[in-house]
């Protein structure tokens, strides 16, 4: 990877207007921010603009109006929390293409937040005109959301063509963090990954095998592996027609030198309900109506003994059907030892994707990791080795 142009690369922001891209698409429930870390994010970079004396006007997606003026995705809903995250006055400035919003900017102390941008069908088409009208809100621009930065849209890539443009202090050290753990890390380096299905993760397991000493699979898609294995799945979540892809991807990591970690004690269920669970099950005892929905407490343990010998560890997905009770317990074992060996100083771990983040959340085990992104399509992206069009715009 080039290097990353960085606000210095501005030079002085004294009185100068900077167009700063962020990540607001954030979880709500009956109109309330119900995570603040997004906007938490964004804390640093606001703050160095405001010292550095820079007029701020912030722009963001939110949801998927498609192109046209949708009530309820407004931004302006985000406002108080916007206000109470970052602890400044946020002025609403409306539409970016409105007349107003320039003289609202113009006669505004406060820091400046623009209507979603995808109201217009140019944002999301990478329109030259929509990027053009865009630009001239701003003297400079800065991206400080990486977790838009997997889209070629004009507030990540089509605005760099008209303005300079830099990296922002959040996106910089996100960059850092992936960038020490996939591409640099201290080894012996593992990758837990989990999550419904191997479908959406396939490319991401084909670029670890290569990078990574151990990957340890858990979640409905080790199913996919066990079953292609021959071993018992009863009724649990499963791919057939990607049975084959499993095996490839087991062959190619022998052959790449990565050992493939598979749960072969798992928890099950008959129903979601929970009520005629099974905790602890050897794989030859799952019955045929058993729905695998965790990994079980020996096989936790077996991960944790590969994860404790690690110095770093990469985790994306959570290692059962967390939400449910109590199928969160694998999730939840592993997790927690991964953050007590990162608080010990003996690994870096670094975590992502939008699911990881709440289950981390609930095993209480968030604040002990190195770095959690809370980008979800952009962290898999990232994780198949692909360049983001965002950053690669923002490259010297
Ligand atoms: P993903 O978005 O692919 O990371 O998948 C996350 C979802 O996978 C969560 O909602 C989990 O409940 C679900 N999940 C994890 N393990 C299982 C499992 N064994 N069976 C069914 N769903 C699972």
């Amino acid at each position: 990877m080039g290097k990353l142009r960085t606000i210095k690369d501005l030079g002085k922001l004294k009185g100068k207007k900077v167009l700063l891209r962020v990540d607001l698409n954030v979880p709500m429930q009956d109109g309330t921010v119900v995570d603040h870390s997004r906007i938490l994010g964004i804390k640093e970079t606001v703050a160095h603009l405001k010292s550095a004396g820079a007029t701020i006007i912030l722009m963001s997606h939110f949801g998927r109006p498609e192109g046209q003026p949708v009530i309820g995705l407004s931004l302006s809903q985000i406002v108080p929390a916007l206000e109470q995250g970052l602890g400044a006055k946020v002025t609403f400035a409306g539409d970016a293409l409105a007349k107003e919003t320039k003289t609202k900017i113009k006669n505004s102390k406060d820091i400046c937040l623009l209507e979603n941008l995808r109201f217009h069908p140019g944002e999301e088409a990478n329109d030259a005109d929509f990027a053009k009208k865009l630009s001239i809100l701003g003297d400079v621009y800065i991206n400080d959301a990486f977790s838009s930065s997997h889209r070629a849209h004009v507030s990540t890539v089509g605005i760099t063509h008209h303005l300079p443009s830099a990296a922002g202090l959040g996106l910089v050290k996100e960059i850092e963090a992936l960038t020490t753990a996939l591409e640099n890390p201290r080894h012996p380096v593992a990758a837990v990954i989990g999550g419904a299905k191997i479908s959406t993760k396939i490319s991401v397991l084909q670029n670890l095998i290569v990078k990574m000493d151990h990957i340890l699979i858990g979640g409905g898609m080790a199913n996919t592996f066990l079953a292609a294995q021959g071993k018992k799945i009863g009724a649990s979540l499963n791919e057939p027609d990607l049975e084959s892809v499993a095996i490839t991807i087991m062959e190619n990591a022998v052959a790449a030198n990565c050992k493939i970690h598979l749960p072969d004690e798992v928890s099950v269920a008959k129903h979601f309900n929970a009520t005629d669970k099974a905790i602890g099950l050897p794989l030859d005892a799952v019955e045929d109506d058993d729905m695998i929905l965790d990994i079980g407490p020996k096989a936790s343990e077996g991960f944790i003994k590969v994860l404790r010998r690690c110095k770093t560890v990469l985790w994306n997905g959570p290692l059962g059907a967390f939400e449910i009770k109590p199928f969160d317990r694998g999730t939840n074992q592993v997790a927690e030892a991964v953050g007590n060996f990162t608080k010990k100083g003996k690994m870096i771990s670094v975590a992502g994707g939008g699911d990881t983040v709440a289950a981390l959340y609930h095993a209480n085990a968030k604040g002990n990791f190195t770095y959690v992104s809370t980008a979800g399509g952009a962290f898999l992206e990232w994780l198949e080795g692909k360049t983001l069009p965002g950053i690669a715009a923002l490259m010297l």
